[in-house]
């Protein structure tokens, strides 16, 4: 009988949400990816919160909101316009992005919603200008095959990506626009993972499939991060087997 790792004996599971940027313009306007740094203006904002359909306001904004932090904006001229400064509202949905966003549903086995109905979720911590992301839900049920087990995805969203961070201060943060609103892929797993081991290998298959999609972001993104993290805490599991065997 083989001996159990430490992962079994302490009834480990995880699942993991990866991202992965499209490269075929933004989302919802039609300005160009290019987070190189040009000519720019620059505007600043402050959170306010305002009551849901439920007649509630959100707990983490209205914590956020007593912060009183203030918001700087950089907006590349080459890569921003009013929609990604919230002055103007969307325009229609990047049909590239859809497309790329059901071809990987596709890959993933995963059954497509006959509707895609983009939804508001809450940004509280100032990385988009409106307070909220548009995301929506594309399709459900899929799975990937890694050599130690079968892992289940339960959803594929279409999202907008935030902006990037260019410095971190108490009383406020400074973006840049350049990133928001390039279309990213989130797929999330069951938690069906049950060792480092097994987590690298969902997560490169996944990468391995999301980049036969033509319109993927080539390089290293999200993903390569995340295997990285994984890569890291596989050895550090390897040197604790071999320091509890010497
Ligand atoms: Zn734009």
């Amino acid at each position: 009988m083989s001996e159990k790792t430490p992962y079994e004996e302490m009834g480990f599971r995880c699942g993991l949400e990866i991202h992965q940027q499209l490269a075929c313009g933004k989302l919802f306007c039609s300005c160009a990816q290019d987070e190189s740094n040009g000519a720019a203006s620059s505007f600043f904002r402050f959170l306010s919160v305002s009551k849901g359909e439920t007649g509630e306001e959100d707990l983490a904004a209205s914590f956020e909101k007593a912060k009183s932090k203030r918001f700087e904006y950089v907006a590349p001229v080459s890569s921003s316009c009013l929609v990604e400064c919230d002055e103007e509202p969307p325009h229609n949905v990047n049909d590239d992005a859809v497309k790329g966003a059901l071809q990987a549903a596709l890959l993933f086995g995963m059954r497509p919603f006959d509707c895609i109905q983009f939804m508001r979720k809450i940004v509280v911590d100032g990385s988009n200008t409106s307070g909220f992301q548009r995301t929506a839900l594309v399709a459900r049920g899929g799975k990937v095959e890694a050599e130690l087990g079968r892992v289940g995805i339960s959803t594929l969203c279409l999202e907008e990506d935030s902006c990037r961070i260019e410095s971190r201060e108490h009383h406020g943060d400074v973006y840049n626009l350049s990133r928001l609103g390039i279309p990213l892929l989130e797929v999330s797993t069951e938690p069906d993972i049950t060792s480092p081991r097994q987590a690298r290998e969902c997560a490169e298959q996944v990468g391995l499939l999301l980049r036969s999609i033509s319109s993927v972001k080539r390089g290293l993104g999200l993903s390569g991060r995340t295997l990285m993290f994984l890569w890291k805490a596989e050895a550090e599991w390897r040197l604790r087997v071999r320091r509890t065997c010497t």
